[in-house]
């Protein structure tokens, strides 16, 4: 039988951290930071839970993957350089084979970012994963929820979609192919975090979020601590490769409101469009202009001829949806 301590040892605390910035990772009461001179931490906590988050029966490399995944998004969203992060973890058994799986699939999202994970605490209990991750930035370049105005361009990073339409197949509502089916499925287990975009963007993006429960929804946050309303141009919204082959109205649907994206929206003066095209590139990360920052407060959908859509949008809440 497997220890709480052996565990830890075992799947979580495999390496000795090469990092100045961490003068002491697992093993002790607290773990101890030195962010470098003069920067700002940037922290923000994700939990994950079996049956609402994720399927019980989850790959556990790919959800290991996915429960860090979406931490760093936090980070990217901010502009924030990862640092570092605990981990949470409550399972109902020991499992090694799940465990091996599970810290794999984080472990090399981790070191793919330079983010190390530096304490946590191990229960029995539900499945459930909370992580708390660590960033850096230099004070004053955070991008912002509050920091929209009027006349900034709305940007999006990469593809819009493409998870939502995974759900769908999963829930019957649309027939995939078994290929389109896998390649949407893993823009839902394996979303790939837009650090390098959020760093790229301090100084010429004003505000930004990471889209985790629809684009209509969570653009909705910056407006109103904004207090401004925008334009989104519907049909220049980026639909992921598998999403682009159905259907307007499904497209419309899937790009506005679908949730599990983890893409950036940003604002940025349009001024700056030449910068964001850069920052874009340097990245390696495909931007999309999709609207206007306006004095009239709301959220106003218009088409390619810039006529005004009637379509319903509403983001993901816990306590509202099912
Ligand atoms: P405490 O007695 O303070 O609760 P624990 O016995 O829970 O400490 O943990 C021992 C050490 O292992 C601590 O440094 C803690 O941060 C670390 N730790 C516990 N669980 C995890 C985990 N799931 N992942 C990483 N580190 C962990
Ligand atoms: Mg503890």
């Amino acid at each position: 039988m497997l220890s709480e301590f052996d565990l830890i040892k075992r799947y979580f605390a495999q390496h000795s951290i090469q990092d100045s910035r961490i003068a002491l990772g697992i093993g002790d009461d607290c773990a101890l930071l030195n962010p470098s001179p003069g920067m700002q931490m940037a922290i923000s906590s994700d939990m994950l839970v079996s049956g609402r988050h994720f399927f019980p029966d989850a790959d556990p490399y790919k959800l290991g993957h996915k429960c860090l995944a979406v931490n760093l998004s936090d980070l990217a969203a901010m502009g924030a350089a990862p640092l570092g992060f605990t981990l949470a973890l409550s399972l109902p058994e020991a499992n090694q084979d799940w465990l091996a799986e599970f810290s794999r699939g984080l472990l090399a999202l981790a070191d793919e970012h330079h983010c190390h994970l530096i304490g946590g605490d191990t229960t029995k209990g539900p499945l459930n994963i909370c992580i708390t991750i660590f960033g850096e930035l230099p004070p004053g370049t955070a991008l912002r929820r509050d920091a929209a105005k009027v006349g900034d361009d709305i940007w999006v990073s990469g593809t819009l979609g493409d998870a939502r339409l995974a759900l769908a197949g999963y829930w019957n509502e649309v027939t995939l192919s078994e290929s389109d089916h896998q390649l949407a499925a893993t823009r839902m287990h394996q979303p790939s975090p837009r650090i390098a975009l959020g760093m790229a963007l301090r100084g010429i993006a004003h505000a930004a979020l990471d889209i985790s429960d629809g684009l209509a929804g969570d653009l909705g946050h910056i407006l109103e601590k904004s207090a401004v309303g925008a334009s989104l141009f519907i049909d220049q919204l980026p639909a992921g490769p598998v999403l682009q082959t159905q259907p307007q109205e499904l497209r419309r649907q899937f790009t506005l409101n679908g949730g599990d994206d983890y893409e950036l929206c940003f604002t940025a003066p349009a001024s700056n469009r030449q910068h964001v095209i850069a920052a874009a590139a340097k990245s390696h990360t495909a931007v999309t202009r999709i609207g206007q920052i306006e004095a009239n407060a709301g959220l106003r959908l218009v088409d390619e001829d810039g006529k005004p859509v009637k379509l319903q949008y509403k983001s993901f809440d816990h306590f509202v949806n099912p």
